[in-house]
């Protein structure tokens, strides 16, 4: 069966292609399906939808990333399939992209504390409508000429406890789940690889509802991807994954379906939403 990669950024948060162009680069790619999963927002989706209307064998899962807090990291929740043209749903979004901006312009205080002289109008022209992240800073400063290349930033400066980090107002991982489910959706763990208490963790979120864990994920070697298989299968989580493509322009950022679950993984994870989303059409 040919895999689906069900983890993939726009422009609608820290991706560089549009939805638009996401979707031509992931059909001429070959794949099946996909899901669009941007940070704090489903702005891309009615886009991706319409792009894909043009490839009639191509499947689209509207997704969602959030972010949740635990002491001194995070985990990453992704959704697929919440109901996300309900009002309410979008006014939570919202008020959560606030906090990234926030977030963002207190970060490129820090940075010019630090003599790294990038602007906040110049971040904000490049993360556009998208919900704002770290990569939209780290862009600003590979513009700028302080570094070459996105992940550099993050190395130096705006990772977990780098120098110029800030926090801003998060979800804990069970809040997440919770919420997830409220929305009609189904709840997966992202790139678990370096969780803390992974086996505890995934028990406790899946007693609030979680039904995967990415286990396929382009950035793990073959032997994590077996040992989370194994660790999935014990908890009896779904093995979901995908390459979390950006195009940011990282050195051997992988490409949209150079790692996925099979492709009925589409239909297993719209089986397990608890009021899936209609899809047009
Ligand atoms: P934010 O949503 O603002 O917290 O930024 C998180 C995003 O930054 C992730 O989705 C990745 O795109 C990127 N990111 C996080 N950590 C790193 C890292 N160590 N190297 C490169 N990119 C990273
Ligand atoms: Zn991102
Ligand atoms: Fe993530
Ligand atoms: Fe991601």
């Amino acid at each position: 069966m040919p895999i689906a990669d069900l983890h993939l950024h726009t422009t609608a948060s820290d991706g560089r292609l549009t939805p638009t162009q996401l979707i031509e680069l992931v059909a001429g790619r070959g794949l099946k399906g996909v899901a669009v999963t941007d940070h704090d927002s489903t702005e891309g989706l009615a886009e991706a939808f319409a792009a894909a209307a043009a490839y009639p064998d191509l499947r689209v899962v509207p997704g969602i990333e959030l972010s949740t807090d635990v002491p001194g990291n995070e985990i990453h929740v992704l959704a697929y399939y919440i109901q996300y043209t309900d009002p309410g749903v979008q006014e939570r979004l919202a008020r959560f992209r606030e906090g990234r901006v926030d977030r963002a312009r207190k970060m490129v205080e820090k940075l010019r504390e630090l003599g790294v002289e990038i602007e906040w109008d110049r971040v904000q022209a490049i993360a556009g409508e998208g919900a704002v992240g770290r990569p939209h800073l780290a862009l600003a400063m590979v513009e700028k000429g302080y570094i070459k290349e996105p992940r550099e930033a993050f190395d130096a400066y705006i990772g977990r406890n780098g120098p110029a980090y800030v926090e801003r107002e998060k979800l804990t991982p069970v809040q997440a789940v919770e919420l997830i489910r409220d929305w009609g959706g189904a709840a997966v763990v992202a790139h678990p690889g370096w969780m803390p208490d992974l086996d505890p963790t995934l028990e406790e979120l899946k007693r609030a509802g979680l039904v995967g864990m990415e286990v396929y994920y382009a950035q793990y070697s073959p032997e994590r991807i077996r040992e989370l298989a194994a660790v999935a299968a014990n908890h009896g989580l779904l093995a979901c994954g995908g390459s979390d493509y950006h195009g940011l322009g990282n050195t051997g950022e992988p490409l949209p379906g150079n790692m996925g679950p099979p492709l009925d993984m589409v239909d297993r994870l719209r089986e397990l939403a608890t009021r899936p989303a209609s899809i047009p059409a």
